[in-house]
């Protein structure tokens, strides 16, 4: 048993433990309100009751009381039954309640919970940081053109990378090189499915599956569902574009810590939430966690959550209710929001999920199922946001984006009376480069800009794509003459980089304008002094950097 499965393990039983103690005063609870029912009838009690029960049926088999649930569940629909008639109980029934309620009294007296076998899942945030900072790659193709082609492009981007012609060779090789990116071609002259089938059999004696990426010239379902399979993470069809080739190997490998998951709980059964809570917990995840439903707005806005995981029937407000109250909210439309009930009903999750709900989970929930379903809907709602904020060639936030965060910037340094700078940057005579070197070789120059700045400036400063190659960039807290000192380095570096086509090397410059909030009050103004002083730089002769004067 791994560390963090026996901790989980002992949290769920102290649960379960401390679960069986309430149950009693539970029970007792619930007799209480069967016998107000018969002085006097009262559809909302009866509502509650059912709740109660309902919530028995649900967390008794979490917590590994089945008998217990089974016969809640029995009462459950008993309940349900006088709830839907809206008649008051009559003689027959009474009794036949009277007994369910002593039957889940007996259960619960010699409840003791089955131990099940839980094994937790994988940290989520540890398992994308497995690739992490992985620098070297194998390159595994039998056409040492196409192979020798896509090590020069990858090396120009700072890997390492060793070319192998032939299997055997490689296979020998990646023996004793556990942490490497393999590039796997999928044909080779001694069969069409060579390279998956390779890749088979290395992965079946690794305890942790390696990066594989394929190329292959076919693009037939077939060859991919063999390279998912081989644990591919990625599948590129011939000729490769080696600008995607090095986002996809980029992303893998980004030394950026993924920002761990944020999930808010809302259930109004406390026991329920502890569980889910350990679980997603255990996994990695941050979760807030909401016991009364009415509390959730104060949650959703200090807490701003990837994922709401949300139970269906609560008192005050049902869960359906609450996704139609989270998508009316601004800011929060597109935040997953995913049922978890005993609710197994198809209608009724049918009906949850065309009401603003994106998924349903039904309880008793495993661990495992629980973190991937949760997993998968985040890294795609994540995903999907960085598509429309980023500039899908460099990564950097693209124009409206950086402009958005130009005017917020600008109120919060008047705000906060701090210091702020805007530069504008565009690369001379770029058109060159692409008319000598080819637009291949200038989006790579584009690409070694974007990482320059993010490489030099600081975390907190915003960089942007501003167009084809203009780039602009917010430094809070930062004058306009300390501004240009760091983009005047920022220039001289780039200008010294050696850039690699077809075997001719060549350098390119930039240019410079900075405006700052001292001598240009709002947004709309720091932008077009930034931008005239661009226009200077490179009137002055280009390879510069200017400062807006007021
Ligand atoms: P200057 O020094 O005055 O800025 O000269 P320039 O040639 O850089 O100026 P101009 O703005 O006229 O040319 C920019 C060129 O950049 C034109 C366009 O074809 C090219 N370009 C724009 N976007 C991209 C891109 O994403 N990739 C590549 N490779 N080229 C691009
Ligand atoms: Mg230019
Ligand atoms: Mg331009």
């Amino acid at each position: 048993m791994t560390d963090s499965t026996a901790r989980l393990q002992e949290k769920l039983r102290l649960l379960a433990v401390s679960y069986a103690e309430k149950l009693p005063d539970k029970i007792n609870q619930i007799e209480q309100m069967w016998g107000q029912l018969q002085i006097e009838w009262d559809e909302e009690i009866l509502q509650t009751l059912q709740r109660m029960v309902h919530s028995l049926t649900g967390s008794g088999k979490i917590f590994g009381f089945a008998e217990l649930s089974g016969v809640a569940r029995v009462l459950e629909e008993s309940l349900k039954g006088m709830v839907k008639s809206k008649t008051p109980a009559n003689e027959q029934q009474c009794v036949q309640i009277q007994k369910q309620i002593e039957d889940l009294r007996q259960a619960a007296s010699h409840a003791s919970p089955i131990q099940r076998e839980i094994s937790a899942p994988a940290k989520t945030t540890a398992a994308a940081a497995g690739f992490r900072g992985l620098k070297q790659v194998f390159v595994a193709e039998d056409d040492c053109e196409v192979a020798q082609e896509l090590a020069l492009q990858l090396r120009h981007f700072g890997y390492e990378v060793r070319v192998f012609n032939q299997l055997d060779e490689f296979r020998l090789a990646v023996k004793q090189a556990p942490d490497v990116i393999i590039l796997m071609d999928i044909e080779f002259h001694e069969d069409r499915l060579a390279g998956i089938k390779a890749m088979e059999e290395i992965q079946q004696e690794r305890a942790m599956p390696a990066p594989v990426i394929f190329i292959s010239a076919y693009d037939d379902l077939a060859s991919r569902l063999g390279a998912v399979r081989a644990g591919s993470v990625a599948y590129f069809t011939k000729p490769v574009n080696p600008g995607e080739l090095i986002d996809q190997l980029d992303a893998l490998t980004s030394s950026q810590p993924q920002q761990p998951f944020r999930v808010l709980i809302v259930d109004d059964d406390a026991a329920m939430l502890a569980y889910h809570s350990a679980v997603l917990e255990q996994a990695g995840m941050l979760v807030s966690a909401v016991n009364k439903p009415m509390e959730i707005m104060g949650a959703l806005l200090e807490f701003d959550p990837d994922l709401v995981l949300m139970d269906m029937y609560m008192p005050e407000c049902d869960g359906i209710e609450l996704a139609k109250v989270i998508r009316q909210l601004g800011g929060f439309v597109g935040v997953p929001i995913v049922y978890l009930s005993a609710e197994k009903d198809f209608n009724k999750q049918f009906e949850a999920v065309s009401f603003g709900g994106d998924d349903f989970l039904v309880k008793p929930i495993g661990p495992q199922h629980l973190v991937s379903a949760i997993t998968s809907r985040i890294q795609r709602t994540r995903l999907l946001r960085s598509f429309m904020v980023r500039d899908s060639l460099t990564g950097l936030l693209n124009h409206t984006s950086i402009k958005d965060q130009l005017g917020r910037e600008v109120a919060r340094a008047h705000r906060l009376k701090t210091p702020l700078a805007f530069a504008m940057i565009d690369i001379d005579f770029f058109k060159n480069v692409n008319d000598s070197y080819g637009h291949a070789a200038g989006d790579r120059v584009i690409k070694s800009l974007a990482r320059l700045l993010k490489q030099r400036l600081r975390e907190t400063d915003i960089v942007g794509r501003y167009g084809g190659e203009e780039f602009a960039v917010i430094m809070t807290g930062t004058d306009g003459p300390s501004a240009v000192k760091v983009l005047d380095s920022i220039r001289d570096a780039f200008s010294r980089l050696i850039h690699l086509s077809e075997g001719k090397e060549f350098s390119v410059n930039l240019s410079c304008g900075i405006a700052d909030i001292v001598h240009f009050g709002d947004a709309i103004k720091i932008g077009d002094a930034a931008d005239k002083a661009l226009y200077q730089a490179k009137q002055a002769g280009r390879n510069q950097v200017v400062l807006a004067q007021a």
